[in-house]
């Protein structure tokens, strides 16, 4: 049976991980985040979660619930639930994203043992990350869409 997504589960650094399973390309889709939609305090006790709104989280199913974080990634989240490749990857590279690109609740923090260059020791909140890399961030197009909508309520201070 050929699997829906052409990556593979596989042991890493830090647990489980998800890798190519083979080259892609710059753009492209790589995986889409399904499963079950939990809301509020329920969603928040998720370990795996992917947050799409203010209070609501998919309960990915493999391969979506393998994919770590990385402070320099790979991968970005794109319309909530697509998984973008940020720059060419090749096969058998593990994919990983910014978990921050997706947390927007000021409640939840993770310690970061991704040991890129780049790592910021604390995986936080968007709004949380230095100005510069959430610009970048948002011009590559991979904030989900209820934190884009919420910095505008953010004080002018936070969000400069
Ligand atoms: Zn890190």
């Amino acid at each position: 049976m050929k699997a829906k997504f052409d990556v593979f589960v596989e042991r890493c650094d830090v647990g489980l991980g998800l890798f190519a399973a083979r080259s892609f390309r710059k753009g492209e889709c790589m995986i889409v985040f399904e499963g079950p939609l939990v809301e509020g305090h329920e969603g928040r006790l998720l370990s795996d979660a992917i947050q799409i709104g203010p209070e609501v989280y998919i309960d990915p199913v493999p391969p979506g619930k393998y994919v770590n974080h990385s402070c320099n990634p790979n991968a970005g989240l794109v319309n909530n639930v697509y998984l973008h490749a940020l720059r060419d990857i090749p096969e058998g590279a593990e994919i990983r994203f910014d978990y921050s690109t997706s947390m927007g609740e000021s409640f939840w923090t993770l310690e970061c043992a991704c040991n890129s260059p780049e790592c910021r020791g604390l995986v936080a909140d968007f709004v949380q990350l230095p100005p510069e890399l959430r610009a970048k961030y948002l011009e590559l197009g991979i904030v989900q869409d209820f934190i884009k909508q919420g910095l505008s309520r953010i004080p002018r201070k936070l969000s400069a």
